[in-house]
């Protein structure tokens, strides 16, 4: 059951079900996961959520008592239903059907892609920083077809073109987007939002690529402070908050959907700062929030910068900031990871094609190259990655009680 979109029908009475458009479907242990690319969003799913998922995915039709289920499903945009249901936010919760405890895959969910290690801004947590200043003078045009070739044999649902920035080297990442799209992939951007867009839109509108934008806050100096410009790609004074905005505002006007992303540190993690913020986006328009506290790796580990790590009380903060904005039916998807717990939960393609994951300690880790079999793969996933947190990552675990029913 994967990238299906079969129509289906309420078995009686006659109700159209389909899988929505691009949505990704994956059976799983528990049941199934579902990725929707207009919320870049990860759903688990067990018991008659699954079921439903299953059959539509097969061609079968969709028994009567499963309607609850459908209905719980278009809402958060898995499924369409004729005549149309109407969606609703997923504030924190990525969850379908009962779990008594957290889920784990066989298989990777996502799989971040390095488009090029160069990159303008000199963000102060950035933990691409070991794969990045070496790499930088000898990068080679043929890189990119290394890097999609990787990614084509991780069994990910989702491949993520991360650098460095994308932005700056535009043709580098059209190869890298083509590719990991030919190999069966959805496609998010993951961007600072300093770079040139314009190139790019033809290949982000073709492949329906979801753009996410980081900023930590909507405060240009606050933002600045912490994801300041390098002087050797930007004039002195170029605001990185101001051209995230901007490519923001031009990536939405390009019909593209858009995510907003916050590193959450110490200067950020308060719930009154988090409120203005999250009011501010959604005065903007973001309807998607992801809010990723800071891991102590490549420059976040450096002890001089020690005074970015947040409170023990981060997770309770952004636990509270969830509820207030569900209480309060606020128009915001919001997605929080606390891989602070567990670096070795993301797996990503380094810029000449091998497989690396994020160790606790000396950072990063080649689990596996080109070279190797899908088998190989998995086996190295399996073995290196931490796989609760991998999924939790990308199902809000870290703010999820269990056992969950919904
Ligand atoms: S934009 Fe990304 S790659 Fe560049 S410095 Fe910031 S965190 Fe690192």
């Amino acid at each position: 059951m994967s990238s299906v979109r079969v129509p289906g029908r309420l078995a009686s009475p006659a109700a159209p079900v389909t899988l929505a458009p691009r949505v990704v479907t994956r059976e799983e242990q528990f049941g199934a996961v579902a990725y929707v690319p207009d919320r870049d969003h990860f759903f688990g799913l067990s018991g008659a959520p699954a079921r439903v998922v299953a059959s539509l995915a097969r061609g079968d039709p969709v028994a009567p008592d499963d309607a609850d289920a459908v209905r719980s499903l278009a809402e958060v945009g898995i499924v369409h239903t004729a005549p149309v249901s109407p969606q609703r936010p997923h504030v924190g919760a990525s969850l379908l059907g009962y779990f008594d405890e957290p889920p784990v895959v066989r298989e990777p969910l996502v799989v971040n892609c390095f488009a090029t290690a160069h990159c303008p801004l000199r963000c102060r947590y950035c933990h691409a920083d070991d794969l990045m200043q070496s790499y930088r003078d000898s990068e080679s045009d043929d890189e990119p077809w290394q890097v999609a070739r990787m990614a084509a044999i991780v069994p990910a649902l989702v491949a993520v073109v991360t650098g460095g920035e994308p932005l700056i080297r535009p043709e580098r990442t059209r190869v890298l987007i083509r590719g990991l799209a030919a190999a069966g992939k959805a496609v998010v951007l993951d961007s600072s939002g300093v770079g040139e867009l314009e190139p790019l839109l033809p290949v982000l509108r073709e492949y329906g690529v979801h753009v996410r934008i980081s900023m930590d806050s909507l405060d240009r100096c606050d933002n600045d402070r912490l994801r300041p410009i390098n002087r050797r790609y930007l004039p002195a004074g170029t605001s990185s908050g101001e051209r995230a905005l901007r490519t923001l505002s031009d990536v939405a006007a390009a019909g593209l959907a858009t995510t907003v992303q916050t590193v959450v540190t110490a200067g950020n993690e308060n719930l009154e700062r988090l409120r203005t913020m999250r009011d501010g986006l959604i005065g903007l328009g973001v309807r998607n929030w992801v809010l990723h506290v800071v891991v102590p790796a490549g420059k976040a580990a450096l002890p001089r910068n020690r005074d970015l790590r947040p409170s023990p009380y981060v997770l309770p903060t952004l636990g509270e900031l969830v509820k207030i904005s569900e209480d309060e039916r606020l128009p915001l998807n919001i997605r929080v990871t606390g891989t602070h717990r567990a670096p070795n939960s993301v797996l990503l393609v380094g810029s000449r094609g091998d497989l690396y994951v994020e160790r606790e300690f000396g950072g990063k880790l080649r689990i596996a190259g080109p070279e190797d079999s899908r088998a190989d793969v998995t086996e190295a996933f399996r073995r290196h990655v931490n796989l609760v947190e991998h999924v939790s990552r990308y199902l809000n675990g870290s703010i999820q009680p269990f056992p969950h029913e919904r």
